[in-house]
């Protein structure tokens, strides 16, 4: 099954205290698109770039069986820019350094031969041009969504129109709270599928991610990474391995939706052991199903035998 992903394909500048790299490839649509490589087997991207573009990067993206049709080259300026420094506690990052470029003034146009795609990962941008991307998609089958506090607090109108046209929405915590404007994150998370999305997940940082079904709540635990590097791109990362799943067994059932979380985690659990994609550029289908197992592992409770 074919997957379309709109968001940011940028240069990143990352400090950690493990080490720094000054500009390395980065970008919503670039994490989405390399985990969700594994899975899909057609991934449509829609993104832009600016004339300090590498080459060797078109090459790794049309290695991972991206299609590039979508990416816009604006010779005007330079790729999206985005500077972040972590701290001892990796959950938290300051944005040190933002140049919008090029990705300033992007007007996302779906090629005619995305416009059939079935699974649509909508990357953070702006809500409007979300909902842009939609209105080029004929019948899309399942859409995913995500956000950030930018948007929740800086066009929370756009943003709620978008929601309602979305199956799935992915954001963290933080974010959830204050879009319900609800402290507590069950009824948090009741009111946001109120506002429009049949499913929702949210992610807990390092500590794992809640789905919401109409019929269920699905805990999926967090995997215990020795060698965290770098926390860039584990959010969107996650994004790409579970749509990536979810296009690849064309299947967004509960039970399914429960497969594409832990996936999700998997491909995020790698991202963070080296600085940027690095790791999502090689692994092998061993790597990712051994890991999947080991989440299986992770959370298996065993019975009480006087319990049925
Ligand atoms: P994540 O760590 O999953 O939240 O995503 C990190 C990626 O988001 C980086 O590679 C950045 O290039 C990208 N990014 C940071 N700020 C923005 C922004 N305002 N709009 C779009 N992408 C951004």
């Amino acid at each position: 099954m074919s997957l379309l992903v709109v968001g940011s394909v940028a240069y990143d500048g990352i400090e950690t205290p493990f080490g720094s790299v000054d500009r390395i490839l980065g970008g919503s649509a670039t994490y989405i698109s390399l985990a969700s490589s594994y899975f899909a087997n057609i991934i449509n991207l829609v993104g832009v770039v600016g004339k300090d573009f590498k080459e060797e990067d078109i090459k790794l993206l049309r290695r991972k069986g991206v299609d590039l049709q979508g990416l816009q080259r604006d010779d005007s300026g330079n790729t999206f820019f985005w500077k972040g420094k972590y701290h001892y506690d990796l959950n938290n990052r300051d944005t040190l350094d933002t140049q919008l470029n090029v990705f300033e003034h992007f007007d996302p146009v779906i090629p005619e031969s995305y416009q059939n795609t079935k699974y649509i990962a909508l990357g953070n941008i702006e809500p409007s041009l979300q909902e842009k991307v939609l209105d080029q998609v004929k019948n899309p089958g399942f859409v995913v969504m995500d956000t950030m506090n930018f948007w929740i607090e800086g066009t929370p109108e756009a943003l709620k129109k978008t929601l309602k046209r979305v199956d799935l929405l992915v954001i963290n915590d933080s974010e959830a709270r204050e879009l319900a404007h609800e402290p507590n994150l069950m009824k948090a998370a009741e009111k946001v599928m109120e506002m429009g999305p049949q499913a929702l997940i949210i992610k807990k940082g390092e500590h794992g991610a809640l789905l919401f079904t109409d019929s269920e709540i699905f805990s999926a635990p967090a995997y215990p990474v020795i060698d965290i590097f770098d926390p860039t791109g584990a959010g969107d990362t996650f994004m790409g391995g579970l749509l990536g799943w979810l296009s690849y067994t064309d299947d967004a059932s509960p039970q399914n939706l429960r497969r594409a979380v832990i996936m999700g985690s998997v491909m995020a659990s790698f991202c963070v052991e080296e600085f940027g994609p690095e790791r999502l550029k090689d692994l092998t289908e061993k790597e990712i199903y051994d890991r999947y197992r080991e989440f299986r592992e992770l959370s298996e409770i065993p019975e009480i035998s006087h319990l049925d």
